[in-house]
């Protein structure tokens, strides 16, 4: 791969959570995953994602790749950084007709070489269809949904030290491709907690259930719906709040679409004694930050 897609898996932080209240009170312990600082632009666990897809490109030749995604997508711009890397061309298929003022995201994946195509609500449900109308083009699927998705995922698990140390891994869901690998990964003693950060999104089970390895089929999959705030990328005052709060008490950077709704949640569910006590818990932290953006200046203090 080239240079400037490479990520040195051995400069990945754990950030440890200090926190009386969960220590003392709860008597669970948070490490943080700093997968945010991985790459300065394909952020997170979007670089696990799109690898083993950008490989199965190169083999095939591919000489021009085409995505999915909706306009705070940050797979889109992981996915137009790496083309532009690659020096292949890639068109960006976009939930919804062109808003007049495009999102900081959407500007970013164009300013990188995406070739962006709208189409409305309902055309774009039909993903098949519209793969049909660019037979020359390699697809990946929104959000690296899929088994060479879920198996580049399940490389998260291989960069956190003493990983079956860990009783809960608890990451944000948005495809539920991440979610799989860790699945995938971990080992039966250990649970995966998965935040939805959409509204109602109750197809996500069968689409992470899709994912698992023929031995991990049984694996119980915990979603909880509960901490959308509203739905996906909304993001009302109380969570700006919270996000606020969890910088000034633990300079730990969240974003508003995925990490700050997942750690809000894991704050809440500590808080109702979901945890056994004593237990080790690693949060995720996915990336995203670039998302933050789109928020008014000033608005976070990071
Ligand atoms: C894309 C993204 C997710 C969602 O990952 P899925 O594998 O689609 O569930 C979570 N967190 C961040 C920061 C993301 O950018």
């Amino acid at each position: 791969m080239e240079r400037n897609l490479q990520v040195d898996i051995n400069q990945i932080v754990i950030q440890p959570i200090e926190s009386k209240i969960y220590r003392d009170q709860f008597h669970v312990s948070i490490d943080v995953l700093r997968l945010d600082q991985v790459h300065p632009i394909i952020s997170g666990n979007k670089y696990f994602k799109l690898m083993p897809w950008l490989q199965d490109a190169v083999q095939k030749k591919a000489a021009h790749i085409g995505s999915f995604g909706g306009a705070y997508s940050n797979h889109l711009v992981a996915t137009a950084f790496a083309c532009k890397e690659m020096r292949i061309p890639f068109t960006g298929i976009i939930r919804g007709e062109q808003p007049e003022k495009l999102s900081a995201t959407l500007q970013d994946a164009i300013a990188f070489g995406m070739q962006p195509v709208y189409v409305s609500r309902k055309e774009y449900q039909d993903k098949e269809k519209i793969k049909l109308k660019y037979p020359s083009i390699f697809w990946i699927d929104e959000g690296g949904y899929g088994m060479a998705g879920a198996q580049g995922a399940a490389g998260i698990f291989s960069c956190i030290p003493n990983a079956s140390a860990y009783d809960y891994f608890i990451c944000a869901v948005g495809t539920g491709t991440m979610m799989a690998g860790l699945l995938n990964a971990t080992a039966i003693h250990q649970q995966v907690i998965g935040i939805s950060v959409m509204k109602n999104n109750f197809s996500l089970e069968e689409n992470i259930r899709q994912l698992l390895l023929p031995g991990k089929r049984n694996r119980k999959i915990l979603l909880q719906h509960g901490f959308h705030f509203g739905g996906y990328a909304k993001h009302p005052l109380v969570l700006i709040n919270f996000i606020n709060q969890i910088w000034n008490d633990h300079a730990l950077p969240l974003d508003i679409v995925y990490t700050g709704k997942t750690f809000n949640a894991l704050d809440n569910l500590i808080k109702e004694n979901f945890f056994r006590k004593r237990s080790r818990i690693i949060f995720i932290h996915s990336g995203g930050l670039q998302g933050n953006r789109s928020l008014p200046k000033n608005t976070l203090p990071f």
